[in-house]
């Protein structure tokens, strides 16, 4: 008995998919023999990344779309169908962490990671509904975060706001997708090593990696497992739901009861 499903010919659309996490979802449905866009802002980045998918034997293309642009929304899922014949799997995965204290944050830095984050998911699954329910196995694959759902950190009070809106958005969205066979569900990392994460400096890195019980941060691939377990056939069945993919980080009480 095979453990999954083959992903070989599915549609996939990975928004952010030119760096980090988003590169590393879309060379693990590549490595399956998906058919693989990615999107993001800096066409440059995208297309680099898209050689990159390809000089690994991948089938990838990149088209700039900013997801917090309903009209660009639309623009990506149209050129995905033109492209793969249809769209079976979106991954909503653009996102942008700026850091901001309370006392300091401006209306339009709230605006700008409300309407990346929590308002770009929204956007690309309304532009994918359709598409999604035609395909007869559509699957929506959040990347949220522990950062607002599970644990707080100063200064991403506005990326925690959006990150668990994410959360209560697939719940509600799980319902409308249903009668159309479509899934959503969301991926929640912990700490994972991502050019936007080292841009955090690397003694951000150091003191994470302490607080975590797998003493490790986690790499892309490890939430590009999850992410392929979502959109598997084996997961038909599940909805609505969310898997935290943090090396335990979330679960001791205190520095103390690691050993
Ligand atoms: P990253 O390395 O900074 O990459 C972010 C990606 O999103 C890039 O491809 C970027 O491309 C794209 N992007 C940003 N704004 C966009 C927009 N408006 N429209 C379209 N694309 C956009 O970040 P990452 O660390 O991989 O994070 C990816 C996702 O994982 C985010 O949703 C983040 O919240 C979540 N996450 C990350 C971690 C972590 O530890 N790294 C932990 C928890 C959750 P352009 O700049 O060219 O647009």
């Amino acid at each position: 008995m095979i453990m999954f499903s083959s992903m070989k010919g599915r549609s996939v659309l990975v928004t952010g998919g030119s760096r980090g996490i988003g590169k590393g979802i879309a060379a693990a449905f590549a490595a399956e023999g998906a058919q693989v866009v990615i999107t993001g802002r800096d066409r440059q980045a995208g297309e680099s990344a898209a050689s990159d998918l390809a000089a690994a034997g991948g089938n990838a293309v990149y088209i700039q779309a900013d997801v917090a642009n309903p009209a660009d929304c639309a623009q990506m899922v149209a050129t995905t169908i033109e492209r793969n014949g249809g769209l079976d799997v979106l991954c909503c995965n653009a996102g942008v962490f700026p850091s901001a204290s309370l006392a300091e944050m401006t209306p339009g830095q709230l605006d700008e990671v409300l309407g990346v984050n929590l308002k770009g998911t929204v956007f690309a699954v309304q532009a994918a509904l359709d598409a999604l329910g035609r395909s007869g196995r559509g699957r929506v694959v959040v990347t949220s975060s522990i950062t607002g759902p599970v644990t707080g950190y100063a200064g991403w009070a506005h990326y925690g706001a959006s990150k668990a809106g994410q959360l209560g958005f697939i719940r509600s969205a799980a319902l409308e997708l249903a009668p159309a066979g479509v899934t959503i569900n969301a991926v929640m990392p912990g700490n994972i090593i991502t050019e936007g994460l080292t841009d955090l400096g690397g003694e951000y890195e150091q003191t994470m990696a302490a607080s975590i019980p797998l003493k490790r941060l986690g790499s892309v691939a490890d939430i590009a497992s999850a992410v392929l377990f979502f959109a598997s056939e084996q997961a038909g069945y599940i909805t609505g739901q969310t898997l935290i993919i943090d090396g335990g980080q979330t679960i001791p009480e205190s520095l103390e009861a690691m050993v």
